[in-house]
């Protein structure tokens, strides 16, 4: 009887291992450009097409190879960058399996010119089907290029596995990103056939990187992180809460300068922004941990992003006190500029266009009856605090001390109102302001929106029920929320309520819903305000630990202190 068993041949054996290394275009840019790094480059241009199936070309100027060499890289277990098992220990590089171009070289066809600084002339390979298929020399600079075409082409099983070539356009972004991030010393340029996407200078400044991949404007709202808490150190750029984002795609930390994804390390951040940033947001960070290498386990495997902390107590703590630390900073020092216009990342509340007037000029910015303002926090104004007055219908202003205070009464309002609520339905205590029963109508969508929210609306001091087919019975509103007693401010609340996302938590939607109600019972743009109440919304937002944003995470407030009024006026201090 003929054997069962037989050996594998190598071009089989290349195929199934390249599975493990190469699972899709943005693995080849990740091991390409990997190289490039460990060869000492500091320029690396990638261009992609196709999202990267078509094809995917890495060009440095690092070491490069020399004619043996080259041929010798597309062999299995073929590595310059160790020499004997004990030298792990030691590893100073990104790759050492000598895996990455074997496994390329056999799920595509490969082209490769490279130079070495100490040869005069380069050397050009072909590879097809994991075998070296020319080769000859060329003229080139020192450093390497290598052109990956046709992408499991000869995998059609995997090639299945692939999405658009959006997704794996941006799977690529992702990968350059974090690379960029962690190497800021090296200049990256990521482009496709129709775009330039990333260009970074590489001189070595974290936030001029992080400006050349996620742009200028972003760059201006992130503010330095510097931490030490004993062996553990943590640096980078930290958004202020006004950029946040809905899924965590923009927080990338650094582990000694090897990219990571964390879940515990997102959990600190998040609690180091506590309530400056809303439940379901998330802020953008570059975090780079250093510790010393026997406090972190950096998992080799060449396609998990884990890493395994020795105390995951100490990086947790050291993280969440570093970003209240910038945070702390942000509020002492708010932008200066005084035309500052609503941040990037607000939602939503948009106040309506003001005239110069100073009356509201859209419909709806006049309330039918004014918002009386409960005391919420300290009876009265600090000391050496004074309410100068409104501006534009819309900002209070403060003298304090030697600052100026712009306080934007809506914001303001709208997070004194929100922390009240919020205050209220988690301790079961909130007043009640009882209407005659009014009906809103509502959509039958809305309907089924409003009718699951009843529970949350009533534990916030809400008397609501579903009433006939297709409107909604109000006979009480939370008192801190009284200006919904307006019955237009109601219907718009429960309109907005047939946009509360499903697929969420209770406790997502009970902020969201929080926020909803919040945003339209609070004082708006346009509205004019006694002394009295201007002197209320100052005491309360100043009382609240998340004051300085709204609950978009919007500012509430900016300051101007003398010495930034006195260089505007080119007084010397
Ligand atoms: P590893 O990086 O694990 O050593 P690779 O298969 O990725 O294995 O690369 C094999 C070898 O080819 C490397 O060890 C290195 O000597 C050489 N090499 C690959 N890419 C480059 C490059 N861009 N510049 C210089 N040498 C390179
Ligand atoms: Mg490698």
């Amino acid at each position: 009887m003929a054997s069962k068993i037989i050996l594998l041949d190598e071009a089989t054996i290349n195929r199934i291992a390249a599975g493990e290394v190469i699972e899709r275009p943005a693995s080849v840019v990740k091991e390409l450009v990997e190289n490039s790094l460990d060869a000492g480059a500091t320029r690396i241009e990638i261009s992609v097409s196709g999202g990267g199936l078509e094809s995917i070309k890495v060009t440095d100027d690092g070491s490069g190879m020399g004619a043996a060499d080259a041929e010798r890289a597309f062999e299995r277990h073929a590595t310059s960058k160790i020499r004997k098992f004990d030298d792990l220990m030691s590893l100073g590089t990104l790759g050492f399996r000598g895996e990455a171009l074997a496994s390329v070289a056999a799920v595509s066809d490969v082209e490769l010119l490279t130079r070495s600084r100490d040869d005069d002339v380069g050397t050009a390979i072909v590879v097809h089907g994991g075998k070296v298929t020319k080769k000859g020399s060329a003229a080139r600079e020192p450093g390497t290029t290598i052109t990956v075409r046709k992408l499991f082409a000869n995998v059609p099983a995997r090639l299945k596995y692939m999405r658009t070539e959006r997704t794996e356009t941006s799977n690529i972004v992702d990968v350059v990103t974090r690379m960029a991030l962690a190497r800021p010393g090296v200049s990256f340029a990521l482009g496709s056939a129709t775009r330039e996407i990333i260009r970074t200078n590489g001189d070595g400044n974290l936030l001029r990187a992080i400006s050349g991949i996620f742009g200028r404007a972003y760059a201006q709202q992130m503010v330095p992180v510097s931490f030490r808490q004993g062996a553990i150190e943590v640096s980078g750029f930290a958004a202020k809460p006004s950029l946040t984002r809905s899924d965590a795609a923009h927080q990338s930390f650094f582990v000694n300068a090897r990219h990571f994804s964390s879940q515990m390390v997102s959990g600190a951040v998040q609690e180091g922004y506590g309530s400056l940033v809303m439940k379901g947001r998330h802020p953008a960070v570059v975090l780079a941990l250093s510790m010393p290498p026997s406090e972190v386990d950096v998992n080799v495997h060449p396609t998990k992003r884990e890493v395994r902390f020795r105390d995951d107590v100490a990086v947790y703590d050291a993280v969440r006190e570093a970003i209240r630390s910038a945070m702390a900073l942000v509020d002492k020092t708010p932008a200066p500029s005084i035309s500052s216009k609503a941040a990037p990342g607000a939602r939503g509340t948009r106040a309506p266009a003001l005239t110069t007037s100073g009356k509201a000029s859209s419909s709806g910015a006049q309330a039918a009856l004014p918002v009386r303002v409960e005391a919420v926090g300290k009876p009265s104004l600090a000391k050496g605090r004074a309410v100068l007055g409104q501006i534009m219908g819309t900002y209070i202003l403060v003298q304090d001390g030697d600052s100026l205070l712009i306080v934007d009464q809506h914001a303001a309002h709208e997070r004194i109102v929100f922390e009240g609520l919020k205050k209220g339905a988690l301790s079961g205590k909130l007043e009640q302001k009882l209407l005659d029963a009014r009906a809103i109508e509502a959509d039958p969508r809305t309907m089924e929106l409003v009718a699951e929210a009843v529970p949350a609306l009533r534990a916030m001091g809400f008397d609501i029920e579903p009433f006939g087919g297709n409107a909604i019975l109000v006979r009480g509103v939370p008192v801190l929320a009284g200006a919904l007693e307006d019955p237009r401010r109601l219907s718009e609340l429960v309109t907005e309520m047939g946009r509360i996302g499903r697929a969420k938590s209770a406790d997502e939607r009970r902020d969201e819903l929080l926020h909803m109600v919040a945003c339209h019972s609070a004082i708006r743009a346009g509205e004019r305000l006694s002394q009295a109440t201007m002197e209320r919304v100052v005491v309360d937002i100043e009382a609240l630990e998340a004051g300085s944003t709204c609950p978009h995470g919007r500012p509430t407030r900016i300051s101007i202190t003398r010495a930034e009024l006195d260089r505007l006026f080119g007084r010397r201090g």
